[in-house]
């Protein structure tokens, strides 16, 4: 289960997720919302058939929500819907919008994961993102939630930022690594329209590092990620053993997920349902018992199977031919036919036995080979 809280303090200008500024009473409406949209779902023969493995409160900034929210909102789940008994119950936290009680309330409504929006640990590259936190308060985050008994915290860097130098990437992924966290993310910038920055690039008020200096940042990773604990799983995940993060991984499987709040989407049994932005429209349809979903789309088999691939190959053990081929009725090698040739005999993907994966120089053109085979 996926629960979109699409509010933050201020707009980063990179970002382009549905996120807003909350006004006086938005947060009340966003919980009573949310609850009833729980009660609605807990009708519906299709949600009723599902267990939920893991829980995650993405955003937006989560933590701008008082935690008693969460917590309520988390007492609704539990006994609205089929929770696992040890579900893996994530929250995005913003470390600018954070304190040591709020941590303890979070914990003890059972949020056992933590995952931490540092993205860099210096406050020049801080304040050029548009963060409303510094890096000593990721540290302070960092060092108040195990305080506060969390033991799964995941850390989210971003690299290739404007005007970094591979020095710099260096410095804040040594800061990250030296907090031992359980868990971490790391993501290329990745600007998209309309968002400010972009306009800022498109116009050369600022410029992104070279494409030399990006693949040095990424072979600059691969060494100080080999002296850690921390595996590789994911194109930008890495975890301690026992740590990678559930609820991604069923999104990498192309699983069902049922996604609450509003811009959530969900993908059940084939089909995709989106709620629309707008958290008043949200709560009107949600608290007079209407489907907040707008509409429902139906992928045909060929799309599903291409999205499982691609999706698969974001995982380093790949995809298994067999379980794809169990799903659709499709096999793998005949079904891209030279495309998958070319690829294999290219060195970008492998055979690990029946699984298909992208080999450690396709990694870096994750992007390109995706592009031939979605
Ligand atoms: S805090 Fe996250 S969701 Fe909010 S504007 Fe910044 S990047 Fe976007």
């Amino acid at each position: 289960m996926y629960i979109h809280v699409p509010f933050c303090r201020q707009k980063c200008p990179y970002c382009s997720f549905y996120s807003f500024p909350p006004q006086r009473g938005d947060f009340d409406r966003f919980l009573q919302a949310v609850c009833a949209h729980l009660h609605l779902l807990a009708q519906e023969p299709l949600v009723q058939a599902l267990q939920f493995d893991t829980i995650f409160f993405g955003g937006g900034t989560p933590s701008l929500l008082p935690p008693t929210y969460i917590s309520q909102i988390l007492h609704t789940c539990r006994s609205t819907l089929h929770c696992a008994a040890v579900a893996e119950i994530s929250i995005e936290v913003n470390p600018g919008t954070i304190d040591a009680f709020s941590l303890c309330t979070l914990q003890q409504a059972g949020c056992n994961r933590l995952s931490l929006g540092v993205q860099s640990f210096l406050d020049q590259e801080l304040k050029q993102l548009g963060r409303v936190h510094s890096a000593q308060d990721a540290v302070t985050a960092v060092l108040e939630a195990r305080r506060a008994g969390f033991n799964n915290i995941s850390l989210d860097l971003m690299y290739g930022l404007p005007g970094q130098r591979l020095a710099n990437w260096r410095l804040s992924l040594e800061q990250a690594l030296s907090l031992a966290p359980e868990h971490l993310s790391l993501y290329e910038l990745t600007p998209e329209e309309p968002s400010p920055l972009y306009q800022d690039l498109a116009c050369a008020a600022l410029t992104l590092p070279h494409e030399d200096e990006v693949l040095a940042m990424m072979d600059s990773t691969a060494q100080l990620i080999a002296d850690s604990s921390l595996v590789r799983y994911e194109i930008s995940n890495y975890a301690r053993p026992g740590h990678i993060c559930r609820h991604n991984i069923n999104y990498w499987q192309n699983g069902s997920y049922l996604g609450l709040g509003p811009g959530a989407v969900s993908a059940l049994q084939g089909r995709r349902y989106r709620i629309p932005p707008g958290l008043a429209r949200y709560q009107r349809l949600a608290c007079t018992q209407t489907t907040p979903w707008l509409a429902e789309e139906q992928l045909d088999v060929e799309q599903s199977f291409r999205e499982s691939v691609v999706m698969g190959l974001r995982m380093l053990k790949g995809v298994s031919a067999g379980a794809l081929s169990a799903r659709y009725q499709l096999d793998l090698f005949s079904y891209y036919g030279t495309v998958l040739d070319r690829l294999l005999s290219q060195g970008l993907l492998c055979w690990q036995g029946e699984r298909l994966a992208l080999t450690e120089q396709g990694l870096p053109l994750a992007n390109q080979v995706m592009a031939e085979l979605v």
